[in-house]
């Protein structure tokens, strides 16, 4: 398998002296094409630590960050930000939508930032909303649609252009629980059809739709489940 995502002795310490904290400590990670791979840790582990690390919006203290073999340290500014414009798309807990934009509009920014001219962007935004169920609400605005609604367009922002890497950081948390479970089927469907995928998450049975499981503790990795991760965590009755 491709790894479209590697970590290497990642380290990433914030602050200093007496206010020192080590985010992360020598963390090695990696997630391949057509993967979905859980994160799950305690709260302050370092779980959105190493997402943000991994979409390129902070640098790490030590260690390297690869996205499709390129090194993010490597590149500056503009080429990373482009890098994250077509590689990587991120999926919050808040949705994170522009109020003022339609789903449209908020799935195609991204695209005609890269320069997309308005209507290819339109059309590609179009696609990306077919494929995660919400063609029809193209034009409503996020407070004219409900909060499953609303990430399903923050999905679609995440796939827009064939993202070949999806990061999510407990993007259920606001949404119920069937609602939950359609969010991780779109994200499993994402990775069945080539995607690596990253999700963080507190929840086992959300966990469950992943390849792999990943588990975060004070800034270090402490256990891995190989295949079959979640079987075992769970028992019967797990979503898959
Ligand atoms: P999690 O997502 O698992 O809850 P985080 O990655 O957000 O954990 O945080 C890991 C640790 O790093 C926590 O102790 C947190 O307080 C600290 N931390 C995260 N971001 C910053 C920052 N910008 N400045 C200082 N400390 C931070
Ligand atoms: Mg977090």
């Amino acid at each position: 398998m491709t790894a479209v995502l590697s970590l290497e002795g990642v380290s990433r310490v914030h602050g200093e002296g007496a206010t020192r904290v080590h985010a992360l400590r020598g963390v090695g990670f990696t997630a391949s094409a057509g993967e979905l791979v859980a994160v799950m840790g305690p709260s302050g582990s370092g779980k959105s630590t190493l997402l943000t690390l991994a979409g390129g919006l902070d640098a790490p203290t030590s260690g390297t960050v690869r996205v499709e073999g390129v090194d993010l340290a490597a590149l500056g500014p503009s080429e990373r930000a482009r890098l994250r414009r077509t590689s990587v798309g991120y999926v919050f807990q808040d949705f994170n939508l522009i109020p003022a934009l339609t789903a449209a509009e908020n799935v195609a920014l991204p695209r005609e930032l890269d320069g997309v001219r308005g209507s290819a962007a339109r059309r590609q935004a179009l696609t990306a909303l077919e494929e995660v169920g919400i063609a029809e609400l193209a034009d409503r605005f996020p407070d004219e649609m409900s909060g499953g609604q609303q990430q399903r367009v923050a999905i679609a922002r995440a796939i827009v252009g064939e993202r070949r890497l999806i990061l999510s950081d407990e993007p259920t948390g606001a949404l119920d629980t069937d609602t939950g479970e359609e969010i991780l089927r779109l994200l499993r469907a994402r990775c069945d059809a080539g995607a690596a995928g990253v999700l963080v998450t507190h929840e086992a049975r959300h966990a469950a739709w992943a390849d792999r499981v990943v588990f975060l503790r004070d800034g270090v990795v402490v256990d891995e489940t190989g295949a079959d991760p979640v079987d075992s965590l769970l028992g019967e009755g797990s979503a898959r």
